[in-house]
């Protein structure tokens, strides 16, 4: 740290994403990404887009808000889409934060970063003994309550009965329902948006629509909500979505074909997974995302992904005390997981 840094934030946890490594043939099952290509048109777009880039990109996003707004079955105005949802994320915190936020011990780690980051102050709510969120824990915190719907890395979720609770339990604050890997099973609170003022969504496209690397996230709430946030955007960075992820992003939308294909393998390639880990002896979280959070037999969750590593394959292993018995496994193509299946065997032999 040089000696000219804001000293308020001298004390700031980075946020440390999981590793990208340029290793061969390895499998990687680290951060959730989708193992499949992007959807067919993706490229053509991108290259089609790519012939502008001489000039700024639309710092509306019209196109894409609008097609994002058909697949959710929202209005224009009710959609911002940012550099990742991580982005979108970070504008909420800024556009709602005041009164401090109230998440999970154990979920997304960057939420405690921005709190940390914009001085806002959290209060964390541990996961009751089966890691779930219990939502009684969040009436009367006084805060802007963030949860992921699915939660990560449990995998676990909510019913949207739960979500509805939270809701009429904090009617004066806003509840972020980051919905990262609501298209692997779990029901959305987009439902709820009519009826709800201080609903605000959070989605992504890297998980489910493989755009992981064009960043490109969106959040969906009632129009006053997305002013809000549209505020804070334009008081940062307006272009915030370039030319050619805007391309992208309107070309993966509209297919929904293999959108739709390409969660059915991964929802199917989960439970085989699930079935296959409990065979030998895992326990694994009942998962509603595209990972698998699991307990190996008599190995620690750091043992047991030392040893995949030494086989070529990674998944995320979280030093954190709860979960330290825990990996979190990205679920792949049936190929890589009858890999990850066939080299734990080894491991636990
Ligand atoms: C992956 C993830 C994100 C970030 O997604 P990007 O759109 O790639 O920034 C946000 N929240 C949760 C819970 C995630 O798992």
């Amino acid at each position: 740290m040089s000696r000219f840094f804001n000293t308020r934030l001298a004390q700031l946890r980075e946020y440390i994403p999981g590793e990208q490594p340029k290793i061969q043939d390895l499998i990687k099952l680290n951060t959730n990404e989708s193992p499949f290509a992007p959807a067919p048109g993706v490229l053509a777009a991108v290259e089609e887009a790519a012939k502008k880039l001489q000039l700024y990109n639309d710092p509306t996003a019209r196109n894409l808000n609008a097609a994002i707004a058909k697949v959710c079955g929202v209005k224009e105005n009710q959609v911002i889409t940012g550099n990742g949802s991580d982005e979108i994320l970070a504008f909420a915190f800024q556009a709602f934060g005041e009164c401090g936020l109230a998440f999970p011990d154990i979920t997304y780690g960057f939420y405690p970063v921005w709190a940390a980051l914009y001085g806002m102050d959290a209060k964390i709510i541990p996961l009751n003994d089966r890691y779930e969120i219990d939502v009684n824990d969040y009436s009367g915190n006084d805060r802007t309550v963030v949860i992921a719907n699915p939660n990560a890395p449990t995998g676990k979720a909510l019913p949207l009965s739960a979500i509805e609770t939270l809701l009429r339990m904090n009617p004066d604050h806003i509840v972020i329902v980051d919905e990262a890997y609501v298209d692997f099973g779990a029901e959305s609170a987009i439902r709820l948006l009519d009826q709800y003022e201080n609903l605000l969504v959070v989605r992504t496209f890297s998980k489910s629509r493989q755009l992981a690397g064009a960043r490109l996230g969106f959040a969906i709430g009632q129009p006053p909500l997305i002013d809000d946030l549209n505020r804070i955007r334009n008081s940062f960075h307006p272009y915030n979505v370039n030319t050619m992820t805007q391309a992208a992003g309107i070309a993966a939308v509209k297919d929904t074909a293999y959108f739709e294909s390409c969660r059915k393998a991964v929802m199917e390639n989960r439970e085989w997974t699930t079935k296959e880990l409990e065979k030998l002896g895992f326990s694994v979280l009942p998962s509603m995302a595209n990972f698998v959070f699991a307990a190996a037999p008599g190995i620690s969750g750091m043992e047991y992904q030392q040893a995949l590593r030494k086989n070529n394959i990674i998944v995320r292993y979280f030093d954190t005390p709860r979960i330290k018995a825990f990996v979190r496994i990205t679920i792949g193509s049936r190929e890589q997981m009858e890999k990850l299946i066939e080299v734990t065997k080894e491991i636990l032999k």
